[in-house]
């Protein structure tokens, strides 16, 4: 039988209450518990203050609870930074505590422990890094999968696609996010995406989705 360690202690960056914005339950209320550290530096990572752990408030599965209680809701979203780097207490939380669990990962490290508890994943493969190795083991498990891929461009929809076609992923849904970046019309893109999704045609699952939350919110944090 597993052990249970309460006292046991993760580097937290932030916990807050949102809408989810991004993939297929972006407009569903949601807690987010934001680990810091990522195993992966992307030059784009809109996320880049949680990468110093040094940063981060260091906090038990009892601290993590005591806060994530205080919001009248029942989904509960580990993401990053990267989460899979703290399987061990994600799986601690989630044997002590009642909750819907979704997980946001880029794919490159195996949450073993904690994998099988989980309602749902969103994974999101990054060109330069991925790892099938570990994909095939998540798409293995028990939870519900989507892939999500951060795009800029044709180049990056083409390059994502002859991946999912090699792999047989596309029983998957598949979301294309548009990126998000300040200096950049995010429509515009948005656009020029959606027009290059709709020439290559989908008899599967495939969706472009905005990031609801930079557009509601803009780059503001703990959103
Ligand atoms: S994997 Fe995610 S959190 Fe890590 S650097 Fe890339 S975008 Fe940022």
């Amino acid at each position: 039988m597993d052990r249970i360690i309460k006292g046991m202690r993760a580097p937290v960056c932030e916990i807050f209450y949102s809408i989810q914005g991004e993939g297929i339950f972006a407009g569903s209320p949601c807690i987010f518990v934001r680990f810091s550290g990522c195993n992966l530096r992307c030059e784009w990572c809109d996320t880049k203050y949680a990468w110093d752990v040094r940063k981060a408030h260091l906090m038990s599965v009892d601290d993590v609870y005591k806060k994530v209680s205080n919001f009248n809701c029942r989904r509960l979203v580990f993401t990053g930074g990267e989460p899979a780097l703290y399987d061990e207490f994600m799986f601690q939380f989630m044997k002590c505590y009642r909750f819907l669990y979704f997980l946001e990962t880029n794919g490159t490290i195996f949450p073993e422990k904690s994998i099988s508890l989980f309602h749902h994943v969103a994974i999101s493969p990054k060109l330069e890094y991925i790892k099938e190795d570990v994909i095939k083991k998540i798409i293995g498990g028990n939870c519900n999968v989507e892939f999500k891929f951060v795009v800029r461009g044709e180049e990056e929809i083409d390059r994502f696609m002859e991946w999912v076609k090699d792999l047989s992923l596309t029983g998957f849904p598949l979301i294309f996010q548009p990126l998000f970046e300040d200096n950049v019309d995010y429509i515009e893109r948005t656009k020029k995406i959606a027009d290059h999704i709709l020439r290559i045609g989908a008899d599967f699952d495939v969706r472009v989705l905005m990031q609801q939350q930079k557009i509601i919110w803009g780059g503001r944090r703990g959103v």
